[in-house]
């Protein structure tokens, strides 16, 4: 006869695995463990349930690694995103996977909200080589002359021009100015690009200012993926020397790109821009063959943003982004003007 009955229940949970430990006196002393065995959670799923709680969004750029791409809620470039960014009227919080400048605009374009860099290390080369210093020098060599930035440029540097623009809009912007000549920085192919577009005068600032993954691609790399697939069509980013824009059949930025292969009827493709950028177009154009134009067309940069990064500034909201609100002001109206344009 039993004159008690006692059960205990333990539930341990760990991930989705549930483990439940029940004791049961005094049918018997030695303990049983029932075992409800879930899917463990991975780092991509962990980090849309920690995204949705705490009401945030990831942006990604096209450039980055594939499995932060297909976790994000958006993916673009420079003016996508930074739209998407001015857009967004819920999120608490943006996560900007990409490098610093495009964080920095995010930022100054969204005050009330907090930016998340996932690696504050991931800075671009190019946006570090126009100094301030160097647009006042060219601006009192050249007074009078409007000075257009592309926005792969420090958030300093942005509050000293009259406009900002990107590879998607570079000879839209350039074409809107009240003016035969600018000053334009720090890419001077996308300099160059935007002359032989538009017809005006562009100066470089500085003379020298380049993309270090984008000058890897040399035309050689294309004729030689030509002759092995001689139907292909050839894409590449203005960024690139005028060497590459010869050999190629359309010059534009990576959702440019997108948007062309996606509309094209073409079925094999050969891309000069970052390889990141293989990842989406693949995805969005599953019956369509794509070739990096060079292998090697790696941005270190951009690819420091890991998921494991990604997930840490999520989840103890660091490398927040922020830019002091004299600079901010001014950046913006630079960024505002430029979005204006459609
Ligand atoms: S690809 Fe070039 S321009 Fe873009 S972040 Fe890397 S270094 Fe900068």
């Amino acid at each position: 006869m039993v004159d008690f009955l006692f059960l205990c229940l333990r539930i341990k949970t760990e991930n989705s695995a549930v483990e439940l430990n029940a004791y049961i006196f005094p049918y018997g002393y030695k303990p049983f463990t029932l075992r409800v065995q879930g899917e463990p959670m991975n780092l991509a799923d962990k980090i849309v349930k920690l995204k949705n709680e705490k009401k945030a969004i990831i942006l990604a750029h096209n450039y980055q690694r594939p499995e932060i791409q297909d976790i994000a809620d958006y993916i673009g470039d420079s003016i996508e995103l930074s739209r998407k960014a001015m857009e967004e009227k819920d999120a608490r919080i943006i996560v900007f996977s990409a490098v610093d400048f495009m964080a920095e605009s995010a930022a100054i374009l969204n005050p009330e909200k907090k930016v998340l860099l996932p690696v504050l290390g991931a800075r671009c080369p190019m946006a570090q080589m126009l100094t301030v210093e160097e647009i006042k020098r060219s601006k009192s060599q050249h007074p009078h002359v409007p000075v257009v930035l592309y926005v792969n440029t420090l958030a300093a540097a942005k509050a000293e021009c009259d406009i900002c623009c990107t590879s998607a809009n570079a000879a839209e912007i350039v074409s809107s100015v009240h003016s035969n000549t600018v000053l334009f920085g720090p890419d001077r192919n996308l300099a160059e690009y935007v002359e032989r577009k538009t017809g005006k005068k562009v100066i470089p600032i500085p003379e020298w200012g380049f993309c270090p993954t984008h000058l890897l691609f040399q035309p050689e790399d294309v004729q030689i993926l030509k002759t092995q697939h001689p139907e292909a069509v050839v894409m590449v980013h203005p960024e690139c020397t005028f060497e590459m824009d010869k050999v190629a059949d359309f010059v534009g930025s990576t959702s440019q790109m997108c948007r062309y292969a996606r509309e094209s009827k073409a079925k094999t493709f050969i891309v000069g821009t970052e390889e990141g950028v293989l990842h989406r177009l693949k995805k969005d154009n599953p019956a369509k063959k794509f070739f990096l134009a060079y292998d090697g067309a790696v941005c270190p940069n951009m690819k420091l943003n890991t998921l494991e990064r990604v997930y840490a500034s999520l989840k103890e909201e660091k490398h927040v982004v922020t830019v002091p609100e004299p600079i901010a002001k001014n950046a913006r109206k630079a960024l505002e003007r430029m979005l204006e344009l459609k």
